[in-house]
């Protein structure tokens, strides 16, 4: 059984038309997109700008509905849930930014920040305080960096505390809309390690966008490539790849 299945979704945008006084143009951000992923897959999505990649993720992660289409996970249809259900749903698709993009609340400790996503869950007390702490250390933080405030943090640090709070809430599906872009490579490959060490703890599986081909090609099983709204390829690796 797939993960998660996305059958024929469609997003349309309504924007002012800036080529008139008045009126609205429609933009096809995505045209009828269908992909099945796998448990404990890794399914790359590359594409030039402006394909549509970042309004799939959105819709993906449930952060938008799409127009039409459907979006089944684990056998269950997105769009029949509603309340309790469709909460603890979300839960399970956590999308990743990249920083400084990821909006981690400037006045916020990493511990407050970590369990501010455990709050909106109904999770509390010490049993919010003890995930918070072992999140902490399962993406590298320390004890002292749970009152430190993202002004003062790397970019790489804001971007574990950025894992801590989707991974806390024991996701199945990551999704990483640029979420290594900005970071250099020494700080990358640590986090691609991390990646791959919560994969094998947690099961987890993970869609990974990204402009970098090279990350791509070495994270991924399978990868999707976008054109104007459409998935107009999707193969293993070595096919997408290793072309002559
Ligand atoms: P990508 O992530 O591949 O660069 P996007 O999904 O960001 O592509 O954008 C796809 C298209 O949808 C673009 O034409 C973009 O301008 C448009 N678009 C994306 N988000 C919005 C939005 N919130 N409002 C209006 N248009 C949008
Ligand atoms: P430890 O034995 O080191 O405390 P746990 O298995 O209890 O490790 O998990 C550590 C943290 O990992 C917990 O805070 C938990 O919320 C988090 N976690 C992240 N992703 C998942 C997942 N997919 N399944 C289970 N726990 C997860």
């Amino acid at each position: 059984e797939p993960l998660l299945l996305v059958a024929d979704v469609v997003k349309t945008y309504r924007v002012p038309d800036r080529t008139r006084f008045t009126g609205t143009l429609d933009v096809k951000a995505v045209r009828g997109v269908t992909l099945e992923i796998r448990p404990g897959e890794n399914v790359g999505l590359v594409g030039e700008s402006g394909c549509g990649k970042s309004t799939l993720s959105r819709l993906l992660s449930w952060i938008e509905e799409p127009d039409a289409g459907r979006i089944v996970f684990q056998g269950k249809d997105m769009a029949s849930l509603r309340g309790k259900e469709r909460l603890a749903m979300r839960r399970r698709f956590q999308l990743l930014l990249q920083d400084p993009y990821n909006c981690l609340p400037p006045h916020l400790s990493v511990a407050r920040t970590i369990r501010t996503s455990l709050d909106i869950h109904g999770v509390k007390g010490a049993e919010a305080r003890d995930k918070v702490r072992a999140v902490m250390h399962e993406v590298g933080l320390k004890d002292e960096d749970a009152e430190r405030l993202p002004i003062g943090m790397s970019a790489g640090q804001r971007q574990r505390v950025n894992i801590a709070r989707a991974l806390v809430l024991e996701p199945t599906l990551l999704i990483l809309d640029e979420t290594l872009s900005s970071l250099d490579p020494a700080e990358q490959s640590r986090l691609i390690d991390l990646f791959e060490r919560l994969q094998v703890k947690h099961g987890l599986t993970y869609l990974v966008i990204s402009h970098d081909l090279a990350l791509v090609r070495k994270v991924c099983n399978r990868v999707a490539v976008m054109y104007l709204g459409k998935i107009v390829e999707n193969a293993g690796n070595a096919q997408i790849f290793d072309q002559p």
